[in-house]
């Protein structure tokens, strides 16, 4: 018997609809990629929103059209993302950092007709527009102003602001209503081995990712909150957070391209934000701006979390956010593949008399799996592996906004109970708490054991003199791989070799010590911001361990 509950849609446009309706006059705020702040709120935004899904009905955009967005955090963005995705057509949200070929490969892989761009990448699409065939129209994202004065040398070329000058509002206009299962949005992974993959979203997975991202156990929005998006609305929708801004009504803060020190300290106390978000290495920028300038970021700011994810938190950044932000460090765990939430860690009630040093100890986890998410570890063969916090082995994850297939790949991804291999492996402990040991790519297998390359790193982060820290596997003739330690020295910092070693002694194991020690003048990132391992690989490819 089925029940007898009305069958709405979920629906993107439907956060939109209840933002304006309930949150009018919420502000959203836009450093802007010429600099100076602009503001608007949930109304415009919304009005302005369907005046471009009516601007674009007009340029052929329909139910499953491409739309390609290479484009920083901004208001025009979001604009973007409400109207292409309200009319069922799919928003491929490029990141602006992947190499040129893999720029051609997924435009055309994507079958993109139209494509949005902030004004600084001219020159990128210039170059590369003859090798785009599907694309039918250029638009840049930029004041009419601005687009004349540079106007660049692009075919089927026109700057955003002119959609709106020939479309005024219409009363009348409403969003179409469709199967929730319809194609929403498109992300390729960084693909740092073989051609970036496709992972395609749903209107239904995003929503029903959306509510559980809004829970206050979880990322946490609401009507009080003000949150800076300092994750890319390119990184798996800035990992859902302005679905959740919408829904709740929250206020949302966006930096463009400044993502600098100074531009997300200065955001963080003149908006009053309450939540950012940023993969570690914009913390990292953020507490060197403070260190230079002597900054009291616990009388400036009202921080309340800053999320962090893509990469693993270490310690010194979860205690220093404590310390001197009075900040809770909110460790995330997912991936595209994933929407992107898998696991996020915050305290339960047993915790709550705790030294901040224990509790240290487990928000370092990358934290418990959020309602809707099933996860196990497996062995090599495939068994289930305890909840001990001891045994480690591959992170399965299966639910409704995790990948079943690529974008046109036919094979199925994922084993005979419906997991997804996130290539991850990990332990979980007896409360669920996931500790990510390591990418399966990236583990030191040593002697038949494993070395964590995430826990080395985090050691030697917390090395006074150390800014940045990476660990690579180097072969070895009787271990079968050691761990090279490969360091970034903060400003003027003196530390050496011997300084290293005498550090970590004493912190982690006596076998997993780092073969060598080596200092470079800065760490290759991947187009998301992580350590691109496999560039650190192939640099110290001939590197020799000493005996
Ligand atoms: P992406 O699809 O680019 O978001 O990358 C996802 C991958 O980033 C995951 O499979 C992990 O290897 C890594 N990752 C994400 N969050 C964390 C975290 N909190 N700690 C360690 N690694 C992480």
């Amino acid at each position: 018997m089925l029940g007898q509950m009305q069958d709405k849609p979920l629906l993107i446009s439907s956060l939109l609809e209840h933002a304006e309706r309930f949150h009018p006059n919420v502000e959203i705020v836009t450093k802007t990629v010429e600099g100076p702040i602009h503001r608007c709120n949930w109304r415009e935004l919304g009005e302005r929103s369907r005046r471009l899904a009516i601007a674009l009905q007009k340029q052929g955009v329909k139910h499953g059209s491409m739309v390609a967005t290479l484009a920083t955090n901004t208001y025009r963005h979001l604009e973007l993302y409400f109207a292409v995705m309200g009319l069922g057509a799919v928003l491929h949200t490029i990141n602006p950092r992947l190499s040129p070929e893999h720029l051609e490969y997924i435009v055309n892989h994507a079958e993109d007709e139209i494509l949005f761009f902030d004004l600084p990448f001219a020159p990128l699409i210039e170059k590369l527009q003859s090798r785009f065939p599907t694309v039918r129209r250029f638009y840049a994202l930029a004041n009419q102003d601005s687009v004349e004065t540079a106007a660049p040398a692009i075919r089927d070329f026109a700057g955003y602001e002119t959609l709106f000058d020939d479309t005024p509002a219409d009363p009348s206009f409403t969003w179409p209503q469709f199967d929730e299962r319809s194609a929403s949005t498109l992300c390729y992974t960084s693909g740092t081995t073989g051609n970036p993959k496709g992972v395609l979203y749903s209107h239904r997975s995003t929503v029903l990712h959306n509510h559980v991202i809004s829970l206050s156990d979880s990322l946490g929005s609401s009507a009080d909150a003000t949150i800076l998006l300092v994750v890319p609305l390119f990184h798996v929708n800035a990992w859902g957070l302005p679905y959740a801004a919408a829904m709740t009504g929250a206020k949302l803060v966006l930096p463009g391209p400044h993502l600098d020190g100074k531009s997300i300290y200065d955001l963080l106390r003149d908006e009053r934000v309450t939540l950012a978000a940023g993969v570690p290495t914009i913390w990292q920028m953020l507490f060197q701006h403070v260190d230079a300038n002597g900054l009291k970021p616990r009388e400036d700011l009202c921080l309340k979390d800053a999320v962090v994810g893509g990469s693993a938190a270490p310690r010194m950044m979860i205690e220093r956010f404590d310390r001197d932000f009075g900040t809770f460090l909110l460790h995330a765990w997912g991936m595209t593949e994933m929407s992107p939430l898998g696991v996020v860690c915050r305290l339960l009630p047993k915790h709550a008399d705790l030294s901040p040093s224990q509790r240290y100890d487990i928000q370092m986890k990358q934290g418990r799996a959020v309602y809707g998410v099933q996860i196990k570890i497996v062995d090599d063969d495939g068994q289930r592996q305890p909840h001990d916090g001891k045994a480690s082995g591959k992170l399965m994850v299966s639910g409704p906004w995790i990948i079943g297939r690529y974008f046109k790949g036919d094979d199925n991804l994922l084993d005979s109970e419906g997991f997804f291999d996130t290539g991850d492996i990990a332990t979980i402990d007896e409360d669920g708490y996931v500790t990510l040991v390591d990418r399966s790519k990236d583990v030191i297998k040593s002697g038949g054991e494993w070395i964590s390359s995430i826990d080395l790193e985090n050691a030697a982060v917390g090395c006074p003199g150390i800014a940045m820290a990476a660990v690579i596997a180097l072969p070895h003739p009787k271990w079968q791989e050691r761990p090279l330690l490969i360091c970034v020295k903060k400003p003027g910092a003196e530390v050496d070799k011997a300084a290293v070693l005498a550090y970590l002694d004493g912190k982690i194991a006596k076998w997993w010590t780092p073969d060598d020690v080596v200092f470079v003048e800065s760490l290759p990132l991947t187009a998301t911001g992580k350590i691109y391992k496999l560039g650190l690989r192939q640099v110290f490819k001939d590197h020799e361990l000493p005996a």
